[in-house]
């Protein structure tokens, strides 16, 4: 099967984005065995999409658009799709009575261009979007296939994991499975000499995703059926979980640190609380966004002063005078601090120096402190982060989180 990706959106000619999502895309094809001939980007007009597309499906057996699938004018991918092959334009059922739940949801009623979504070529696969709200389809017709991908990466690497991959490994004869496995708190490329071994082979075949202070490590399997496909990653998995042990925290392609701590809290009926500096509110926004949360969180204090930090935790001014409020000390004084004034079981502190300066003693940016407060006592650990203040700050956010997971677990 020869494919070609057309991605459209007058963003990526303008060089306003980069076109990540050939990237990905063409990573996971030349992965599953599909041959990719070429890859082209068309701004958001009618008449180059249709030339575009028509000229790829005279190469090529399957075309794979990406973007303009939502509800604004310039979303014309479907459209263009089924005027190519002379197909009238339907409405979905299903895909119309879930935009229509999610207008209600907002309290409005559906408008049309949100409605255009749910109309696809005569005869579609529909592939729901689990991430959005424009869903994704695959048109076969006159020999040829189109399947159209919306544009915004996490959407479209959702769609083709949950979805296109499958249909894909299907249409060349084959059944493909894949294990995330999320890894934390050990850098690519010493993952990748831990690993090394283990990416020689094309299937299973092994991936590294990156994302800050983790990575992901995707093993995939192509086999007859989906038994032989599972049965083919087990050994891989239970190979690398035995080399890399607790830094593997969670799976699948939608887990989080934040989310981890939280399972293991709920299971153990334990709280958390934070005393934050440098995070300066990130550990409890982090552990707020996970549905549930309110069962294992009790409260964060953000004492970003050297005042605050005593008024409120009772950090000791002569910790604050003697060793300065990026140390050892004072993040163990914080932790214990909160978690004495909020009755929780935990309490994770973080201080440092986020950036753009270190501190006024030479010591330097990216330096930061992180205590966990426990039932069995605290424990403190420096880092030394490299790079921007928001970097630094999400890093020591799922540090925080980490530590405190390595705790829940010892
Ligand atoms: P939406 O429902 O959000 O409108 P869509 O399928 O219509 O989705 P577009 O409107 O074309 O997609 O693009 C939406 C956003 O997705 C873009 O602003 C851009 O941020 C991102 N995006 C689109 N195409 C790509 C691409 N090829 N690579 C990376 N990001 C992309």
């Amino acid at each position: 099967m020869i494919a070609e990706i057309l991605s459209v959106g007058t963003e990526l000619l303008m060089g306003q984005i980069a076109n990540t999502d050939a990237q990905y895309l063409s990573r996971r094809l030349s992965e599953l065995g599909i041959a990719l001939y070429r890859h082209t980007v068309v701004g958001d007009n009618p008449a180059r999409v249709k030339q575009a597309l028509g000229e790829a499906l005279s190469r090529a057996d399957i075309v794979i658009t990406t973007g303009g699938l939502g509800p604004t004018e310039d979303d014309l991918t479907k459209q263009t799709v089924a005027e190519t092959f002379g197909l009238p334009l339907a409405p979905d059922a299903k895909s119309l009575a879930a935009i229509e739940a999610l207008a209600r949801r907002a309290g409005r009623p559906a408008a049309e261009n949100d409605r255009q979504q749910a109309y696809f070529p005569e005869g579609a696969l529909i592939l729901p979007n689990a991430c959005g709200t424009a869903p994704g389809c695959v048109v076969e017709a006159q020999g040829k296939t189109v399947a159209m991908l919306p544009g915004p990466p996490h959407e479209l690497k959702a769609m083709f994991e949950g979805q296109l991959a499958a249909y894909l490994a299907r249409r060349s004869g084959t059944h493909i499975e894949s294990r995330f496995l999320r890894v934390f708190g050990i850098a690519e490329p010493d993952l990748e000499n831990r690993l090394r071994d283990l990416f020689h082979c094309d299937n299973p075949s092994l991936a590294l995703y990156c994302a800050p202070g983790e990575v992901q490590a995707r093993i995939t399997a192509l086999a007859p059926d989906g038994a032989a496909a599972l049965g083919m990653i087990a050994p891989i998995e239970a190979e690398i979980r035995r080399r890399l042990g607790e830094a593997v925290y969670g799976e699948g392609m939608d887990g989080s640190i934040e989310g981890t701590v939280f399972e293991l809290l709920r299971d153990r009926g334990e709280a958390v609380s934070f005393a934050e500096s440098c995070t300066g509110g990130l550990l409890a926004a982090r552990l707020v966004g996970v549905p549930g949360a309110s069962s294992v969180f009790k409260e964060s204090h953000v004492t970003y002063a050297d005042a605050a930090k005593a008024r409120v935790l009772g950090v000791r001014v002569e910790t604050l005078e003697k060793y300065t409020a990026v140390s050892s000390q004072c993040a163990r004084e914080m932790a214990e601090g909160a978690r004495r004034i909020s009755g929780a079981d935990w309490a994770v502190s973080t201080t440092g120096y986020a950036g753009p300066d270190g501190g006024a003693d030479g010591t330097p940016v990216g330096t930061v402190f992180i205590a966990v407060a426990g039932p069995n006592g605290t424990r403190v650990e420096e880092f030394h982060f490299q790079g921007q203040r928001e970097f630094v700050r999400t890093l020591a956010a799922s540090w925080g989180f980490n530590l405190l997971r390595l705790a829940l677990l010892a």
